[in-house]
């Protein structure tokens, strides 16, 4: 395991991580896209990569590498995780766990059902006593779902891997001292997207409602939407400040001026991609006038390009 003091995972391990650049070349992703599915890639690039931890503040680190970014809460009552990352990952993410301290393993807090968050869920279920989710992501979990623009179908999650405690609105836990809220999305990147803020250490997880540094996915197959998005980056918005640490589900860990740009980056090609297709143009049509050509630099590097991106806002909008 590495381990990084300072606030950057790098903008090129997250990318490597997820299956985007291998040995400095820019690969093009293939999925909604193309033959393979992004799932493929993402499983064999968790495979190869180290495992990065990453100290914030109050007993919390982020560990990067297993998909998307995992939190962990160290106490005297134990250690509570947020997500746990792609099956692949678990031998490694187990030992970053245990190189954390002896405490044990006492809650498994899920933000939604995508495998690379909640694909650890069986094989950690073996060691803690509570996993804590929204209602919908127990629903995902628990019957085979696709995710139609990735092009794949997940099985049914056995039953020792589906969340113990869920919620439908919100949860909120007293462990190691301080409070711990979780909030439903009303349907943002699915519908089973949750926060969780850490009150003492002021820590938001805010789930795959942002990806610090690139375009989102929206999964429509699990009632995504991008004005949930919206909904999502305002609603983070509102309940951090400048001085809250932000744990994006993945990418560096940011604060709330960079949520900011993100949220306005959204409102903006939302309009751009509006405007087109009201004026009559077709999908194609719409992504030959490029219009995410501003971000695409920034934003559009990751799994999700100006291309797909225009896709997923066409048929949102
Ligand atoms: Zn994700
Ligand atoms: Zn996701």
């Amino acid at each position: 395991m590495q381990t990084k003091t300072n606030n950057t995972i790098s903008r090129s391990h997250f990318l490597r991580s997820v299956g985007i650049i291998t040995e400095g070349i820019l690969i093009k992703s293939s999925s909604i896209f193309a033959q393979t599915s992004p799932v493929v890639g993402m499983k064999n690039a968790a495979a190869k990569a180290s495992i990065i931890k990453q100290s914030l503040r109050g007993n919390i680190c982020v560990l990067e590498g297993a998909g998307g970014n995992i939190a962990l809460f160290t106490g005297t009552e134990g250690k509570m995780m947020v997500d746990c990352g792609i099956d692949v990952s678990q031998k490694k993410i187990s030992k970053a766990i245990a190189d954390i301290g002896s405490a044990p393993l006492k809650y498994l807090v899920n933000t939604h059902w995508h495998f690379d968050h909640a694909g650890g869920n069986e094989w950690f279920q073996r060691e803690v006593a509570t996993m804590v989710a929204h209602e919908n992501t127990r629903k995902h979990l628990s019957v085979a779902t696709t995710i139609k623009d990735f092009n794949y179908t997940f099985l049914p999650a056995p039953k020792n891997a589906l969340p113990t405690t869920i919620f439908q609105d919100e949860h909120v836990m007293k462990f190691n001292g301080s409070e711990i809220k979780m909030k439903h999305y009303s349907p943002a990147h699915t519908d089973s997207d949750i926060s969780v803020y850490f009150s003492k250490a002021d820590i938001l997880h805010v789930g795959d409602t942002w990806g610090n540094g690139s375009y989102p996915f929206i999964d429509h197959s699990s009632g995504g939407t991008l004005d949930g998005m919206v909904n999502a980056a305002n609603h983070n918005m509102e309940i951090t400040t400048d001085k809250t640490i932000i744990i994006p589900v993945h990418g560096p860990i940011g604060n709330r001026q960079q949520l900011m740009e993100y949220r306005d980056m959204l409102v903006d090609v939302r309009e751009n991609v509006s405007k087109l297709k009201k004026s009559g143009r077709s999908l194609k049509g719409t992504i030959a006038a490029k219009p995410t050509a501003a971000y695409d630099e920034k934003w559009g590097k990751a799994i999700v390009g100006g291309g797909i991106f225009t896709m997923l806002v066409y048929a949102d909008v």
